[in-house]
């Protein structure tokens, strides 16, 4: 596909800003340019690289009003040998696929998502932070555009992909581990939902949720299924524990639980470590007596922003708190934090397959 490219003059763009600072937030800053493809009457057109900037949607549009909303999170790398390096981003791109067929959204071929996001990350290469635990986060969403209140599926859509220049998720990265409030107040899907999609509507209602658990001085609640049984995941991670015989487990995948690519990728690299893994469905109470018991040692999330997140502590409603482990940061999810982002940022070999240089492209540059 043709991607009609318009620069900002080299003078106009800000990227020199985010080289000395000392702490990046996650998510905040932005790059020069971002990429637009738009849908209509069944076929993508007009895919184009364009500066940073608002976009002109009418206030009718169904993404504002019926929430037809889904997005993706991915991160690129900036190596020693001075090339940029994508994470996985054909697996993003299926995703949204994956997304929009729950929406009743149309697919925006694979190829087509992954040729533009490498476009715009080669355009923007010099945004990408070198400070440990950074990195240039990919963010692709796609919105439905029709100027209609009829609750029907838009028939117009659009394709952005946007990138922030950012540091840890959490701040203090990985010297850091998170509280989860356990809850059987909020949920965050339901069999039948839309859990497994990531769609807007998802985590918009998960805000509340997480302003309850700030009450516990918690970072997040740990979602159980509907019925208050099974654990299913974080707001933005997916769950793990890690058994004393060097089991991790994982929750499955139902369709209440986001397939994290991060999941995915930590499990196929998880036998070389010397590590089993196992998805099954996690009883609540099974989990709490593991903790108590001393047969669960570590416990965590994965997910693209968060990467390999320890938790510290689950925190309960009437103010008990149970401590996993003795509290720090387990040799374990180090183990497993350390080897995954080696291969992430180019300190070691990429035996799996997983990054892919950015290429420098020519341009078709708009006149
Ligand atoms: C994005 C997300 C994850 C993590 O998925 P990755 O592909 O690893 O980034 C986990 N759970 C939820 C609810 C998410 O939205």
């Amino acid at each position: 596909m043709e991607i009609k490219t318009t620069l900002l003059p080299e003078s106009q763009r800000k990227c020199s800003t985010i080289k000395d600072a000392e702490s990046l937030p996650f998510g905040k800053l932005r790059s020069d340019h971002m990429l637009l493809i738009d849908y209509a009457k069944g076929v993508w057109k007009d895919a184009r690289i364009v500066p940073y900037g608002s976009l002109s949607i009418m206030p009718g549009a169904v993404a504002l009003h019926y929430g037809q909303s889904i997005f993706e999170g991915a991160k690129a790398f900036m190596h020693e040998d001075g090339e940029l390096y994508a994470f996985r981003l054909e697996e993003n791109a299926k995703r949204l696929n994956v997304s929009a067929n729950q929406l009743c959204m149309p697919e925006i071929p694979v190829d087509v998502q992954v040729e533009g996001m490498m476009k715009l990350l080669d355009v923007e290469r010099k945004w990408c932070p070198m400070q440990p635990e950074s990195s240039l986060y990919v963010r692709p969403f796609m919105i439905g555009t029709e100027d209609a209140l009829g609750m029907a599926p838009s028939s117009t859509y659009t394709f952005c992909v946007l990138l922030s220049p950012s540091g840890a998720y959490y701040s203090g990265g990985f010297k850091h581990a998170v509280r989860l409030l356990v809850t059987e107040r909020y949920h965050r899907a339901v069999s039948g939902g839309t859990g497994s999609a990531k769609c807007c509507g998802n985590y918009g209602q998960a805000f509340q949720a997480a302003r309850f658990s700030k009450k516990y001085d918690a970072s997040q609640v740990l979602y159980l299924d509907a019925s208050n049984q099974y654990i299913e995941e974080v707001g933005s991670m997916n769950h793990f524990h890690i058994t004393k015989d060097k089991t991790v487990v994982i929750p499955e995948f139902t369709d209440s639980i986001l397939r994290s690519i991060t999941s995915l990728s930590v499990m196929e690299l998880l036998p070389s470590l010397g590590y089993k893994v196992r998805q099954e469905r996690v009883k609540i109470t099974e989990f709490l007596d593991g903790i108590r018991s001393g047969e669960i040692i570590e416990a965590g999330g994965f997910g693209t922003a968060a990467v390999v997140t320890p938790v510290s502590e689950y925190i309960f409603e009437n103010g008990d708190i149970l401590t996993v482990g003795d509290g720090g940061i387990g040799e374990n999810t180090r183990k497993i934090y350390e080897a995954y982002t080696a291969i992430q940022t180019g300190k070691a070999a990429d035996k799996l397959g997983w990054l892919q240089k950015v290429p420098h492209f020519q341009y078709d540059l708009a006149r």
